[in-house]
């Protein structure tokens, strides 16, 4: 046995490393990645991998010349022919994806002599740029030739040609002359390559990344052809269209060698590949079936035909390429249901559902608050709901900026495209209706200024006068000055495919929170399977505003019964538009829980009105409101079920502290439902429940759950109450503050608090199903639509979660999560 072919046994030709017995922890991600390639009969460049127990070997220069032998077998060409000329490529690559990686070698085989002929073969001074890059990496990295020595040579040459020659001259004055052999430029180039890999910044790399700092790599060494323009080439290509999802292969191509990574020549598109066309998409094709997810390749052409030079799956696709994608490997059967809906996340559904920015890097950010409702919008800056209004009726777009909303300002939010506010949280008014009208929302901007005598609006030093246009990111909390381009929803059918395929591996239902017929419309389209909760106080706002304060700040019981008479009639109508939107489905009617300053501003006269005369409080007060809200509903119900449609009534009512408070409005509501057939002679099937939204309904839920039927958890409130947070002053400040001192991992009124909120469902849970195991259990906070506080609440067992229309897609696919989650875990 000669020395050349011991030494070449230690060579891991690509395709070769399984058979072996090797895997990555000797061949290197890349090594095992072009295994696969070949055992998929897919076409790869000649290559080899120097195994990681031998990469320091190749810094001699016997054992590359070794290499470069079996190369020239591997590629059926020999080094050096002037007509069907090789180059040779060395990268480096680790048992796992890793930080500090050095940059490929891209030609190494170019000598002073024969530069020219290939120059003129490959055209466009591409083989000196090489040249010059590869003078520099070995002289740099493997001689410690200083860098700016480079860069000062750089500066004074003319073209690639000269930088060649200057860096040639450089490093032969340096006492490091660049060899003009093959094997020895890739001795020094791998021993290039291993200093840079055991540097100090990439040692630090790895650490950061939690891996090993003395971690060794594998290196590779491929035979690139290089020819004609008109026949060679390079590119990258991915499997899916990012603007669609479909399978479409995209990319670019650029003509001639594989340059540095400054090679900023723009590429062509793959329908001008001179050949090699019909086997990448095929190939991509295989790929995708193989590692189940969208693929990226680099390739090259070579004489017209194609080799694949590295291969793996896209790790973050886009949205819309997630969802394609998860639904197309299901259909081919390649994955299952689970694997589908796990490969998506509730974020990439938001970005379907929603309008988006299209974000360019050149936007001037104005302010940012808290991504209170999905979206996107741009419009001017209105600084009162009246001006909103205004300008939205001669057809402008405005953007509501306001230091807080209340419910006098709905005509404004129904007007605007979006809204900012300067105070307030996730679980605050505007933040709620928002999310409700499916607008985007920004809350808690507290960097703005508002003065609204002078019309600004100033933020960090800058100030826009009302009028001016502003652009509004939902998503990410995100305002700026100016236009921004916004890119249009689009679901697609294949968004619904998925979430059918969600359907099938959740247990919660999911249900939302919709106040009139519009939103369960909206909602049912998204998949609700029915209302969680409507919200009866919001049936009072815009113009139906001055009939609730009327009744509110009624003088005397003449005065009271008379305007309780209007908002029954009122609240009628509104009933029988939500109640045939929901149709056959259940539907959970909350009696009226108005705080005072909401619905009466200045006038409400409570030091604390969240903590005043709400929800079931002010039934006991007015022992009337109650009854008349439930015959409104059992009315509704009777002329609907005329036409054949019977909604499944549930009376909900908020706010319950005391069991009795809940007992006595119980027996309210019978008592109208009793009158409501005596009028009607209809029997109105119906189950009445409560909100257990403070801490001692929580704690009292099995005597509560001897009375009702079901119990809806109101997490906002319940949040509120049990850390004392007021939910609409502490989220932008206080909060943010202590997410940032890691006081708390995130806000409590985003993610439900699995700690004590959470806790006291539990126990709440487990208390009322001892007393009543057939009790239906919900939650209609804000959490419900949020993909942690969905899991917690399929860990805690609930029936279903119920929230605002835009954001039950995301459930439905979050609800599956958890249940996968779970039942992975047990
Ligand atoms: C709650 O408190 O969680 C709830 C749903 O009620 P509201 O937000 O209307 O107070
Ligand atoms: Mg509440």
């Amino acid at each position: 046995m000669t020395r050349t072919e011991a030494v070449s046994t230690i060579f891991v030709p690509y395709g070769q490393g399984r058979g072996r017995g090797l895997d990555e922890m000797e061949l290197g991600a890349h090594g095992v990645e072009l295994d696969r390639l070949v055992s998929l009969g897919l076409p790869v460049v000649p290559g080899l991998t120097v195994p990681i127990s031998h990469a320091a070997s190749l810094v001699r220069p016997d054992v590359a010349g070794a290499a470069l032998s079996l190369l020239q077998q591997l590629a059926g060409r020999r080094f050096g022919d002037p007509e069907h000329p090789l180059l040779i490529r060395l990268l480096a690559s680790t048992s796992v994806s890793s930080a500090g990686v050095p940059a490929d070698v891209p030609g190494l085989g170019i000598t002073a002599a024969s530069a020219s002929a290939l120059d003129r073969m490959v055209g466009g001074g591409a083989i000196y740029d090489v040249f010059a890059a590869v003078i520099r990496y070995v002289g740099e990295h493997g001689a410690g030739i200083p860098g700016d020595d480079f860069a000062d040579a750089e500066y004074t040459s003319a073209g690639p040609a000269e930088r060649a020659e200057a860096f040639l001259a450089l490093s032969a004055a340096a006492g490091f002359p660049f060899p003009p052999g093959t094997a020895d430029q890739l001795a020094r180039a791998a021993e290039a390559t291993l200093s840079r890999w055991a540097s100090p910044r990439a040692r630090r790399q790895r650490r950061g990344q939690g891996l090993p700092g003395d971690l060794a790599p594998a290196l590779h060494v491929q035979a690139i052809r290089v020819g004609p323009p008109d026949r060679c080439g390079h590119g990258m290509a991915e499997s899916r269209d990012p603007a669609t999802g479909a399978f479409a292969p995209t990319g670019s191509f650029r003509r001639g060698v594989r340059g540095t990574a400054a090679d900023d020549r723009p590429g062509e598109p793959l329908d001008n590949l001179p050949g090699g066309r019909d086997l990448l998409i095929s190939a991509l094709r295989t790929l995708e079936l193989h590692l189940r997810g969208a693929v990226r390749v680099e390739f090259e052409i070579r004489d017209g035909e194609l080799a694949l030079l590295a291969a793996r799956k896209v790790e973050r696709p886009a949205p819309r390429t997630a969802i394609r994608l998860a639904v197309d490997l299901a259909e081919a059967g390649v994955i299952d249901d689970v694997t589908a809906v796990g490969s998506v996340t509730a974020s990439d559904i938001e970005t379907l559902l929603h309008p988006q920015l299209q974000l360019t890097g050149a936007e001037t950010e104005f302010a940012r608050g808290l991504p209170a409702s999905a979206g996107a919008a741009v419009g001017r800056i209105a600084l009162s709901s009246e001006r909103a209004v205004e300008w939205s009726e001669k057809g402008d777009p405005v953007i509501l900026v306001a230091e807080e909303t209340t419910p006098g300002d709905l005509p404004g939010l129904l007007a605007a495209k979006a809204v900012v506010t300067v105070r307030g949280g996730l679980a605050a008014h505007a933040a709620v209706v928002a999310r409700g009208l499916g607008r985007p929302a920004v809350c808690g901007a507290t960097s703005l200024g508002i003065d609204r005598a002078a019309g600004t609006v100033t933020s960090a030093g800058r100030s826009l006068a009302e009028g001016e246009l502003i652009s509004v990111d939902g998503s990410s909390g995100t305002i700026y000055a100016g236009t921004v381009h916004v890119v249009p929803p689009r679901p697609g059918h294949h968004l619904e495919s998925l979430l059918r395929r969600a359907d099938q591996v959740r247990r919660l239902a999911v249900r939302t929170n919709a106040d009139n017929g519009r939103d369960a419309a909206l909602a049912i389209q998204y998949g609700a399977e029915g209302v969680g909760l409507c919200r009866t106080e919001h049936q009072f706002l815009g113009d139906r505003l001055p009939l609730v304060r009327r009744y509110l700040l009624a003088a005397d019981a003449d005065e009271e019964a008379a305007a309780l008479v209007e908002l029954a009639t009122a609240q009628q109508e509104d009933f029988l538009d939500l109640l045939t939107a929901t149709g056959h489905r259940p539907v959970t009617v909350r009696l009226l829980d108005a705080p005072l300053h909401e619905f009466l501003g200045e006038s409400a006269q409570e030091a604390n009105p969240m903590l005043g005369l709400r929800g079931v409080r002010l039934a006991v007060m007015r022992t009337e409101l109650y009854p008349a809200q439930a015959r409104a509903l059992f009315n509704a119900w009777v002329d609907l079920a005329a036409t054949g449609v019977t909604p499944q009534l549930e009376v909900m009512v908020p706010l319950v502290a005391v069991a009795g408070e809940l007992a006595s409005a119980v027996a309210s509501i019978h008592r109208a439902a009793a009158e409501v057939e005596a009028s009607t002679g209809v029997t109105v099937p119906y189950t009445v429940g409560t909100m257990v939204e403070t801490p001692r309904a929580a704690l009292i839920a099995g005597q509560l759950a001897g009375i009702a039927q079901f119990l809806s958890f109101g997490t906002n409130d319940l949040t509120q109450l049990t850390y004392g947070f007021s939910r609409d002053d502490v989220e932008a400040q206080l909060l943010t503050a202590y997410v940032e001192r890691e006081l708390l991992p995130v806000s409590p009124f985003a993610s439900l608090d699995p700690d004590g909120v959470g806790e006291l469902l539990k126990t709440a849970i487990a208390a009322a199903r001892r007393v009543n195991p057939a009790i239906k259990l919900g939650i209609c906070g804000e959490h419900g639509g949020d993909p942690a506080s969905i899991e917690l609440c399929e860990r805690l067992g609930l029936d279903y979660v119920s929230c605002s229309p835009s954001r039950v897609p995301g459930a439905r696919l979050a609800a599956a999560h958890a249940a996968v989650a779970i039942s992975s875990a047990t």
